[in-house]
């Protein structure tokens, strides 16, 4: 009697473990068939270009900020990672230049100033990781209020520069509320440096109200982020 019920206790036991092993493959399955669509949106047109995205300032240097604790540093760093979340599921080869809130300097101590050491630390990352293009990411200020707009400034270096900005610019027109501003060549240091296609993207103004309460929503960011992102995508498409 006391085996017949130990075996039908084993029993249960056994048929308990292999309903809840059909259960985890059951729910496994399901998780697995959402998750594929979703860590799949392959470009080849991306596949292994190595993109060397630069948050602007970091560290003792904010960038442009106001009185009430809006920093461009903070703002250009969610958007570059985001940038480069998207590049990685694209299969592509995403370098952040800093990943939290620190200078640069210290990679690059050739330069005479600190300032120069910083900026000129981000391009030889470009350079030393044989980047195929360098996006360095700003924000604006100007005097005047109504200014708003994203601006991105391209290197005189290469003529391909020109060709990304205005690709990149394209498809801020298509998310920013105030449009793309215009397509610049720029006289920056990186951009003189930069021996690759090289632009700066200006997202925005912080000099603009408006502008600025859609800097500080993440949700904006992001949009800003998958804009750089296609814009990206079509300059590779085109090359
Ligand atoms: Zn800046």
């Amino acid at each position: 009697m006391s085996r017949r019920i130990s075996v039908l206790v084993i029993t249960r036991k056994t048929a308990g473990g292999f309903f809840l092993g059909i259960l985890f493959l059951i729910l496994s399955a399901l998780v697995v068939g959402r998750a594929i669509p979703v860590l799949a949106p392959l470009h080849p047109a991306m596949v292994g270009k190595v993109i060397t995205v630069d948050p602007g300032h970091g560290g003792i240097d904010p960038g442009s900020h106001d009185d009430g604790g809006v920093l461009e540093k903070d703002i250009v760093l969610e958007i570059a990672k985001n940038v480069c979340y998207l590049l990685a599921r694209a299969r592509a080869v995403p370098i952040l230049t800093r990943h939290g809130d620190w200078e640069m300097s210290p990679i690059w101590p050739e330069e005479k100033t600190r300032h120069r050491q910083d900026l000129a630390a981000r391009i030889h990352i470009a350079h030393r990781t044989n980047s195929d293009v360098f996006v360095s990411i700003h924000v604006n200020k100007v005097g005047s209020a109504s200014t708003r707009g994203a601006i991105v400034l391209y290197s005189k270096n290469k003529p391909e520069s020109k060709r990304l900005a205005t690709c990149i610019q394209q498809a801020l027109k298509d998310v920013a509320p105030f449009g793309g501003q215009s397509v610049l060549e720029g006289d920056y240091y990186v951009l003189n440096a930069a021996r690759l296609p090289a632009v700066i993207v200006e997202v925005g103004f912080i000099s603009n109200p408006d502008e600025k309460q859609l800097l500080l929503t993440p949700t904006y960011r992001q949009r800003l982020a998958e804009a750089i992102f296609r814009g990206l995508l079509a300059f590779f498409e085109g090359s």
